[in-house]
């Protein structure tokens, strides 16, 4: 979609650090890490958020949560833990309209989630 950062970077117009991709996933890291490693998962496919998940394949969805589980265990997670957040409309304060998973780790972080 014209406009669409995530799109942009997907594509490879937007600069960005990309640490995984294929055919329907690109991974990169967060331009303003809210922890010591932050990486985005997004599918390559624009949908705006979780609300039109259902506009992407099954295979695809899933993919996103593997390639997750993937790089938090390449990133040194998977002792200590992670979270994967994905904001959803304004009362999440989603900034960006394309869907994307958050991985967060690499230090403690509170337990309240909202
Ligand atoms: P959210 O607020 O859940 O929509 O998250 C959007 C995230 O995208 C924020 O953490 C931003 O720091 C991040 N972000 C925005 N623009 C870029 C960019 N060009 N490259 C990498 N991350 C970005």
């Amino acid at each position: 979609m014209a406009d669409c950062v995530f799109c942009g970077i997907a594509s490879g117009k937007i600069p960005s650090t990309i640490v995984y991709e294929d055919a329907d996933v690109v991974a990169f890291r967060d331009v303003a890490p809210q922890t010591p490693v932050h990486i985005l998962i997004v599918p390559r496919e624009h949908v705006a958020s979780f609300n039109e998940v259902d506009k992407l394949g099954d295979d695809i969805v899933a993919k996103m949560f593997r390639v997750a589980s993937r790089l938090a265990k390449e990133q040194g997670l998977r002792e200590r833990g992670y979270r994967l957040v994905s904001n959803c409309g304004v009362d999440a304060c989603q900034s960006v309209p394309h869907l994307h998973i958050h991985l967060l780790g690499g230090r403690a972080m509170g337990a309240d989630i909202a």
